[in-house]
């Protein structure tokens, strides 16, 4: 048996606990008669995954449910092969149903072809649906559930005790999960949920991606105002609201008047 490296009281991250970089951060919440995996990442690292689930001495049977932060193949490629392994029941908000169920190469990530990426998306069937305010209860713990759009449409957090697990919702630098239209990113919701983040009492943030972090409010604040501004920047294209200087030069146009050079 292997020594269990728990972050926090009942909180195990696969990564740390690999001593390794298997990927996305695939957090064990142990409440004690059973377990959750929160995210699975990719399949090649499955049975990696699963290896150590064993050798920590977890009964592959009292997995409760594997739950998707959100539909990207990041995140969520091995949880079909997960669900038959661990014969358990996978867990996601109703938003990431489509994308899972279909295994959507454009919403998930899998297929970026202007960049040669295209990797399988396996279907996978929703057994349970988290909706914002639901509570998961694991054996002797209770996970919040948080409906946190603005990276997906179907992004969820969890809240236990003085920890949030933020998905891609927030990084320790600031970052903040990508945002790309093709994939339901909405400026205005990441905006919300990074202001909710913001006004939560957790004392730390366990993200899906890098170093788990104590919350720090003027790193949020600072991504919440990037991400307003960018709310009013072609860059952004059709995720911003506006683009004032588009405004102002139709306003020009109509007038009749010339550009004062
Ligand atoms: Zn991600």
């Amino acid at each position: 048996m292997l020594p269990r490296k728990y972050l926090f009281p009942r909180v195990i991250e696969m990564n740390y606990q690999a001593g390794r970089r298997l990927g996305v951060n695939v957090y064990l919440i142990d409440g004690g008669s059973e377990y959750v995996l929160i995210d699975v990442g990719f399949e090649d690292t499955l049975n990696d995954i699963i290896d150590l689930i064993r050798e920590l001495d977890f009964s592959l049977s009292a997995c409760k449910m594997l739950i998707a932060t959100h539909a990207d193949v990041d995140h969520v490629q091995g949880i079909t092969r997960a669900r038959e392994l661990l014969r358990t029941k996978v867990a996601a908000h109703p938003n990431s149903v489509k994308p899972l169920e279909t295994g959507d190469p454009i919403l998930t990530f899998a297929r970026i072809e202007a960049q040669g990426i295209d990797i399988p998306m396996p279907r996978c069937k929703v057994d349970i649906l988290l909706n914002d305010g639901d509570v998961i209860n694991v054996g002797e713990i209770r996970l919040e559930v948080w409906h946190t759009p603005g990276h997906t449409p179907g992004q969820l957090s969890f809240k236990l005790n003085d920890l949030l697990f933020v998905g891609d919702n927030i990084y320790k630098d600031g970052c903040v999960g990508v945002i790309d239209a093709h994939h339901g990113s909405n400026l205005a919701d990441f905006v919300a949920s990074l202001e909710r983040i913001k006004n939560d009492d957790s004392q730390f943030l366990l993200p899906s991606h890098g170093p788990v972090f104590r919350r720090d409010n003027r790193v949020i604040q600072q991504a919440i105002e990037r991400l307003t501004k960018y709310q009013h920047m072609a860059d952004f294209g059709t995720c911003a609201v506006d683009w004032p200087l588009l405004a102002e030069w139709e306003a020009d146009v109509i007038a009749g008047r010339l550009p004062k050079l």
